[in-house]
């Protein structure tokens, strides 16, 4: 029997290779998906604490870029008035803050410990007050999600299982970790980007009662793309979201008025050029 089997059954061909392969990716992957799920669901349960100690590591480095300024100011006036309009529920003993970086990056992040990071490259890209909200509640909205927590949370749980299974050495542990960690951390998925949308334009109509301007930086983005706009690479086309905004605004029948002028402080902003 045994002698039947091996001599039909040639040294491991290719093929066997390819099964033992497929096998692998396909427990690797399972893993994955089971971390993402985890993460997904126990990303509502962790505590404040365990949020400043990530707050902790990942906070600093941006401390260091950013500048107390009249603009870092006058961002966080406007992201308090912003505040006053949360839904109770899910911001008890949030205290969120801005930190101006002024660096030309068009960016914006949503950080653990209720910081969100605004570059004054994007600042520069906005006109009013209104479509700068626009961004802010937007990061309030992932914030609301827990999205920021998410990120990391499944590039943390990712590297543990990684190491466990290779061991800590383990070469290829350290390029997926990293792979999955640089996308995981910068960016959110289509459906968590169109969920802060949604918040965002809930807080302007309930900031000014309207929602002139929630459309105009993403409109501004898209007449600029083939620019290279770190926003523009970590979120959804811009045009897909005008579109969406705009049957959202009609849904809701949202009013439009004036847009209000963009605070002083933010519209001859120094120092851009670091
Ligand atoms: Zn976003």
């Amino acid at each position: 029997m045994n002698e039947e089997f091996s001599l039909k059954n040639p040294p491991p061909s290719n093929r066997q290779l390819l099964t033992l392969l497929a096998i692998f990716v396909g427990f690797i992957t399972a893993i994955i998906y089971i971390i993402w799920l985890l993460v997904s669901n126990l990303v509502w349960l962790i505590p404040p604490q365990i949020e400043q100690q990530l707050a902790a590591v990942v906070t600093p480095a941006y401390e260091k870029l950013a500048q107390p300024s009249s603009a870092q100011d006058s961002l966080n006036q406007l992201l308090d008035r912003l505040e006053t309009k949360l839904p109770a529920a899910k911001h008890t003993k949030r205290n969120y803050r801005v930190l101006y970086v002024p660096q030309n990056t068009v960016n914006a992040l949503a950080l653990p410990g209720d910081t969100i990071v605004i570059y004054a490259g994007l600042i520069s890209q906005v006109k009013s007050e209104n479509e700068l909200m626009m961004v802010l509640g937007h990061e309030l909205g992932h914030f609301a999600n827990r999205d920021h927590l998410r990120g990391i949370g499944q590039a943390l749980l990712l590297n543990f299982a990684l190491a466990s299974i290779f061991g800590d050495s383990g070469r290829l542990s350290g390029i997926i970790a990293s792979a999955v960690e640089s996308v995981s951390s910068a960016q959110y998925s289509q459906a968590q980007e169109r969920q802060a949308d949604d918040f965002g334009l809930m807080l302007l109509q309930a900031t000014y009662q309207h929602v002139a301007g929630a459309t105009d930086f993403f409109a501004r983005l898209n007449r600029q793309s083939g620019m290279d706009f770190a926003f523009l690479a970590s979120h959804p086309s811009p045009r897909n979201r005008v579109d969406r905004l705009n049957r959202l605004i009609k849904e809701h029948r949202y009013q439009m008025d004036k847009t209000n002028p963009l605070p002083t402080a933010l519209t001859n902003l120094e120092s851009l050029n670091h």
